[in-house]
């Protein structure tokens, strides 16, 4: 076995097909039928079917096009009223929705804020703007998000309490947060989170940024912590562009998210007044146009998403040495990007299935390398990784575009 990770064009090994890769192949072919083999298609591709066209028509004819505008207020509202939350703040992006929320919950200098190793580097990267630190923890095979049995546990050995606080015994810093990630769409167990958060007087956060559309016990995610965040990316569910917004149920936190992302200025007729340090993350109002659009054919996507992912299943099935990951029990994912688990958890055996993928012509990616394998996070606390090593070696995505599971 090595830790090496092959890099791509690499010729001085041959590589070849082997059985299991030829397993796989054939049946991601049967899954999105053979007519889509010969066009290239990216990982999860963006579509623009509705009045995306119109409505950006709008924007230029009316000359809003910047970070005021009607479609910015429309967005948020449609946003908050799919989701369910109160009030929904269009953000630049989803990197920035995190950091004002992590703001808002907190998070600050000197700071930790417990997170998923297995996750996207933004998750991590918003806590460090802000000077705090992120603390690692594992992540349960089932639903690909935080362990709480694991978390539990490591809590209760490895913090007290004090004036209210959780302290990490070893470096004495204060805990503040815990951010929930929805791995690829699959809600985390919010629950068992929740109660461990308040047990230990720690805030939950959402990273619902794959999770647009994912109902955990019925409810929308991003309902379930303090504040949460979507990302409206160009690969995820619905796309603004670049584009993030912060969800919540506090109406006081919404009035000053809003506020911190229009750089803290206060409302007067004429006068630039700024209150605060803020940041200039609002999103413009060509993108919320794009925005708007994309929301009206949310429903559709998630069903033809949920499409590609049951033909999947059916077709993995027999397959013993993989295993397709499902949405965890009570929950209804959006299933943003497939995913395959491969029973060995050889990297050479992982790495040797994407070269044989690609040269099929179909675009798989592994999961990120985890937080603590980059070498700016390498020596953050964290609790012992293992499944979140495991899953690192293991996972494999899947072509996932709404239109592969179009059935007409
Ligand atoms: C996409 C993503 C984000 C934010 O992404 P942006 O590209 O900044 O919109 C944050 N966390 C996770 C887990 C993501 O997948």
């Amino acid at each position: 076995m090595t830790d090496t990770p092959l890099t791509p064009h690499q010729n001085s090994i041959e590589l070849l097909d082997s059985p299991l890769g030829d397993q796989i192949v054939s049946a991601i072919k049967r899954t999105i039928g053979a007519s889509n083999t010969t066009k290239p298609h990216g990982l999860h591709e963006p579509e623009f079917p509705g009045n995306e066209w119109a409505y950006i028509k709008d924007c230029l004819d009316t000359k809003w096009v910047s970070s005021v505008g009607s479609y910015v207020d429309r967005f948020e509202d449609d946003l908050a009223d799919y989701t369910g939350v109160k009030k929904a703040i269009a953000a630049v992006n989803g990197t920035a929705a995190l950091q004002v929320a992590y703001q808002l919950a907190g998070v600050a200098a000197q700071n930790e804020v417990l997170m998923p190793a297995l996750t996207f580097v933004a998750t991590a990267n918003a806590a460090t703007y802000l000077g705090a630190t992120p603390h690692f923890v594992d992540s349960c095979e089932k639903s690909l998000g935080v362990d709480p049995e694991k978390l539990k546990h490591y809590l209760e050995s490895h913090t007290h309490q004090k004036g209210g606080r959780c302290i990490n015994n070893s470096t004495q810093c204060p805990i503040v947060a815990l951010v929930a990630m929805h791995t690829y769409g699959h809600p985390g167990d919010l629950d068992a989170l929740l109660e461990i958060c308040q047990r230990h007087n720690i805030i939950l956060i959402e990273d619902a940024a794959e999770a647009l559309g994912t109902l955990y016990k019925g409810k929308h995610v991003g309902n379930h912590g303090y504040i949460s965040c979507l990302s409206f990316n160009g690969n995820k569910v619905i796309t603004t562009g670049g584009g993030g917004a912060i969800l919540t149920n506090d109406l006081r936190l919404a009035v000053r998210a809003k506020h911190l992302t229009t750089t803290a200025r206060q409302n007067h007729k004429w006068e630039f007044s700024h209150d605060e340090v803020g940041y200039n993350f609002r999103l413009p109002n060509i993108n919320a146009a794009l925005g708007c659009a994309q929301l009206e054919s949310l429903d559709r996507f998630i069903l033809e998403k949920r499409h590609l992912a049951h033909r999947y299943i059916a077709e993995f099935n027999d397959i013993t040495d993989v295993q397709f990951v499902t949405e965890p029990p009570h929950s209804k994912s959006n299933y943003w990007l497939n995913t395959i688990r491969l029973k060995s958890d050889d990297i050479f055996v992982r790495n040797s299935i994407l070269e044989q993928t690609h040269r099929a012509g179909f675009i798989t990616r592994p999961t990120w390398k985890l937080m603590h394998h980059l070498p700016m996070y390498s020596n953050c606390p964290r609790m012992p990784l293992s499944t979140a090593e495991q899953l690192e070696r293991s996972l494999i995505n899947l072509p996932s575009s709404a239109a592969l599971g179009r059935t007409s």
